[in-house]
C-alpha cells in the first residue's frame, strides 16, 4: 500500500509538472489546437501614413527661373516618416517633377520654369506612402521676365492686352537719369490726402533705385504745371489727355530713352493707386506687368489689372526687378542689348 501511494504522489506529481510545462508552452494554460486562441503575439497595426496638411508656397523669382518654397506639417514627423514633393503643369500632374524632401517639412524647387505650377505633398512611412496632401498653385516666372515686362512690356509677363504703358521706347529704358535730382510739382488741385500716397511711391522708388533717383516734392499754385528738365508735373484734370478709359495717365518727354520731363495726370475719382501707379510710370518709366502671371494684381504697382485701390509702393518683385538693373550699373537710357549683355534679360 505504501509503495501504491508513493506510486499515486508520483502520479499526481508527474501531471501537475506537465501541466506546468504546458501552461508554459501553451500560453495561458489553454491548448494550443484551441479554435478561439491566438497564435503568437497580438498583432501590430499596420503603419498609418497620414497625408501631410496646410501646405503652402511663397514664388520668389530669380534671374533664371522661379524659386518655390514649399512647407507642410505632418502627424507623423518623427516616426520616420519621408515626404516627396510632386509639382505638375495640371491638376494633379508629376511632369515638372517628383522631388525627394528626405524628412524635412519644407523644400526649395529651383529653376522652376514659366507658369501654373500645382503642387502637393505626401508621405512615405514603412513602405507605406499616404494619399497627396491639398494642393496648392503658384504662378512661376523669372526675374528676367519681370525684368523685360516691368521695362519694355514684352515677353511672357508683357500685358496682355498690348497696354503696355509710359515705358521702354525704341528699345531703350526710359525714366529719369541715374544720379539726376527730380522735383515732383504738385498742381494746385491735387487733394492734401492723396500727399502720402505720393510720398510712398516715391520713398519705394529710392530703395528701388538704390538711392540713384532723389525725388523732392514741390508745391505750386498752379492748376497744372509745366514741366521743365528734372521735373514731373502732377495735375488734377476733368479729362485725360492721354488715356480715355483710366483714370489717370502719364506723358514723357522725349519719347524715347531718358527722360527729361513728365506729367503726370488724374481724374478726380482716381484713387491713391492711381497716384502711385502713373509716378511709376511719369518717375521711373515702368510698363505694365501681366497681373494673370504673376500671381494677382497685388503683386507689382505696374499690374495690367486687379490693382488694390490702397495700393501706393512698389511691390517686392518690382524692388526686385529695379535694383537688379540699378546694381548692374544700368537705368534710363539702357538699351535692350545692355540689359541682355548684363544677364538681365533673355
Ligand atoms: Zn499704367
Amino acid at each position: 500500500m505504501r509503495l501504491l501511494r508513493r506510486r499515486g504522489i508520483e502520479v499526481r506529481v508527474a501531471v501537475a509538472l506537465a501541466l506546468i510545462v504546458c501552461l508554459a508552452a501553451c500560453g495561458g494554460g489553454k491548448g494550443s489546437d484551441s479554435p478561439t486562441a491566438p497564435s503568437g503575439p497580438p498583432p501590430v497595426a499596420p503603419p498609418q501614413a497620414v497625408p501631410p496638411a496646410n501646405l503652402a508656397v511663397d514664388v520668389s523669382p530669380k534671374l533664371t527661373g522661379a524659386e518655390l518654397t514649399l512647407r507642410w506639417t505632418s502627424s507623423v514627423i518623427g516616426a520616420g516618416a519621408t515626404f516627396s514633393v510632386e509639382l505638375g503643369s495640371t491638376q494633379g500632374g508629376t511632369d515638372i517633377g517628383v522631388l525627394d524632401a528626405g524628412s524635412a517639412l519644407s523644400y526649395v524647387a529651383r529653376d522652376v520654369r514659366a507658369g501654373t505650377v500645382y503642387a502637393r505633398v505626401r508621405a512615405r512611412l514603412a513602405d507605406v506612402t499616404s494619399q497627396p496632401s491639398n494642393e496648392v498653385t503658384a504662378s512661376a516666372f523669372s526675374l528676367r521676365q519681370f525684368i523685360e515686362a516691368l521695362y519694355f512690356g514684352t515677353g511672357f509677363l508683357g500685358p496682355a492686352d498690348g497696354n503696355r504703358g509710359g515705358c521702354a521706347v525704341n528699345g531703350r529704358l526710359r525714366g529719369f537719369s541715374r544720379g539726376q535730382g527730380v522735383a515732383v510739382l504738385l498742381g494746385s488741385t491735387i487733394p492734401q490726402e492723396r500727399i502720402p500716397a505720393i510720398r510712398s511711391l516715391l520713398d519705394s522708388a529710392a530703395i528701388a533705385t538704390r538711392g540713384a533717383t532723389s525725388v523732392t516734392i514741390v508745391p505750386t499754385n498752379d492748376v497744372d504745371p509745366q514741366p521743365r528738365t528734372g521735373q514731373v508735373s502732377t495735375s488734377l484734370v476733368d479729362v485725360l489727355p492721354c488715356n480715355t478709359t483710366a483714370t489717370g495717365c502719364a506723358i514723357l518727354t522725349p519719347n524715347s530713352g531718358a527722360t527729361t520731363s513728365s506729367r503726370a495726370f488724374q481724374l478726380s475719382r482716381a484713387s491713391n493707386l492711381t497716384y502711385a501707379h502713373e509716378l511709376g510710370h511719369a518717375v521711373l518709366g515702368l510698363c505694365h506687368v501681366e497681373a494673370t502671371r504673376i500671381g494677382g494684381g497685388d503683386k507689382s504697382l505696374m499690374s495690367s489689372s486687379g490693382l488694390p485701390l490702397d495700393k501706393v509702393t512698389l511691390s517686392p518683385f518690382d524692388i526686385s526687378a529695379i535694383q537688379a538693373v540699378y546694381d548692374a550699373g544700368l537705368g534710363p537710357g539702357a538699351t535692350r542689348d545692355d540689359l541682355a549683355r548684363a544677364g538681365l534679360i533673355d
